[in-house]
């Protein structure tokens, strides 16, 4: 549907060229504030980006911000919860950032923002997992914990193949699977279907890997259940080390290739994802870039947040590093009761603002938010999720945090 909603600002286009993004000095960027407590991290986050940007650059770079439109604002104004334009137009410039929307119940979507990753076809979820000193964690040395979650976004159970119980649908499958493969599935049965392709799997492990080298980590691991399902996740691992060896051959190495040396190579190795849940908790130097399907990775990513502080501090991206496009989002919902409440913390979004400067090679604003964030912290200026947590921390606003870490921008605060 087209809406006519969107202003463009004055700001030039961020161009994706031969896999390299030409970021000019005033780029156009799409942001979608997000429902619930959106508005609040959004106002939060945009100061802090704005002021980290006129820190570094002065008047030479600005963001040209051009909101889209999604989830509960959208309808308001458009009656649609994701009008085409907002689609069109991260088409058209490349990239946006996000807050948390609402799932509609009774919209038409099973999920915003499953609509938003698959339309646009990002099919890298992109999750780094590192530690703040100050924030509070329930490990031991949640310091050790710096990896980077790459899940496949697009495949897997979560394509949305599904057939309820007792369906017409699911019954004629379960006939078929019973005719043709002499399968005994329960008559009662839901039916998914868990599809793993060799291109989706080699172009998400092709961008882990392509991501450690760019970044100078030391190895790549592919977790998996491939020893349950040989055929799905069995093949995502087969085609991983084939990649290796096809594509990376003079910079990266498989495990079984090296017996585990590889020398000044990047290791990919593999662990499947049970005995991975224990290592990440008890060896989590072992890990650095991770490389995993969709439903694993779901899982994973949250648990692995939860090591450094949890939701209200993990950020994310959904990228497609074929073409460019891609959305850097909180990773928290919509905390709906806290709304308007100038209450919650906006690290999660602000962080995924940093990868989005990182992504448009902005690395002097990366350095200056990570310096500031990391003093704020061990000052234990803190919102009321880490307050609660924390003895002796001063419980501050989602606004006046953000405040914080501005005044902290200079290296001698
Ligand atoms: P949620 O919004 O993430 O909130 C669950 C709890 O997490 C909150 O009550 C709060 O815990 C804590 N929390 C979330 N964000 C926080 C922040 N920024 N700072 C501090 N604490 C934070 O999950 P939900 O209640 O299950 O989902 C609400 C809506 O969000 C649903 O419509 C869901 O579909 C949607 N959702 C959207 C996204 C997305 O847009 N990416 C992701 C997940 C869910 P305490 O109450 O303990 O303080």
């Amino acid at each position: 549907m087209k809406t006519g909603l969107i202003q463009v600002p004055d700001g030039e286009k961020i161009i994706f060229k031969e896999g390299i993004i030409q970021t000019p000095d005033h780029p156009i960027i799409g942001f979608i504030e997000g429902d619930g407590t959106g508005p609040d991290i959004w106002k939060a986050s945009k100061h802090l980006f704005d002021s980290a940007v006129e820190f570094c650059y002065g008047d030479k770079r600005k963001i040209a911000w051009m909101e889209l439109y999604a989830g509960e604002k959208a309808n308001k104004l458009a009656n649609t919860y994701l009008p085409e334009e907002t689609l069109e137009k991260i088409r058209e410039y490349q990239i946006a950032v996000k807050g948390p929307l609402t799932t509609p119940i009774g919209g038409g979507f099973r999920s915003l923002n499953v609509t938003l990753r698959q339309m646009l076809d990002l099919f890298a979820c992109v999750r780094p997992v590192r530690y703040f000193p100050g924030v509070p964690s329930p490990v031991k040395n949640p310091e050790d914990i710096n990896v980077v979650i790459f899940r496949e976004n697009t495949e897997d159970v979560y394509a949305g193949f599904e057939f309820p119980t007792r369906s017409e649908q699911a019954k004629k499958i379960i006939d078929f699977c019973k005719k043709e493969f002499g399968w005994n599935i329960k008559p009662d049965s839901g039916i998914g279907i868990k599809p793993i392709s060799e291109t989706g799997s080699k172009r998400l492990i092709r961008s882990a890997i392509q991501y450690a080298l760019a970044h100078g980590r030391n190895s790549v691991t592919l977790v998996h259940k491939g020893n349950i399902m040989k055929y799905t996740e069995g093949a995502f691992l087969n085609w991983g080390y084939e990649l290796v060896r096809e594509e990376f051959a003079d910079s990266a190495v498989c495990w079984n290739d090296c017996n585990g040396n590889p020398g000044n190579k990047l290791l990919v190795k593999d662990t499947i994802a049970d005995i991975f849940l224990q290592q990440i908790l008890t060896r989590p130097r072992e890990f650095d870039v991770v490389a995993t399907m969709n439903l694993n990775g779901d899982y994973i990513s949250d648990a692995i947040a939860a090591q450094v502080g949890g939701i209200g501090i993990a950020p994310g991206a959904n990228i497609n590093y074929e073409n460019g496009y891609a959305i850097f989002e909180a990773t928290h919902g919509t905390a709906p009761k806290y709304a308007n409440l100038d209450k919650v913390n906006p690290s999660s979004l602000i962080l995924s603002g940093v990868m989005m400067f990182e992504y448009i090679g902005w690395n002097e604003v990366v350095d200056v938010i990570i310096r500031a964030l990391t003093k704020t912290y061990q000052d234990r200026i803190v919102t009321y999720d880490f307050a609660r947590l924390t003895t002796g921390a001063q419980e501050v606003k989602c606004s006046e945090f953000a405040g914080a870490v501005v005044a902290r921008f200079s290296n001698n605060s």
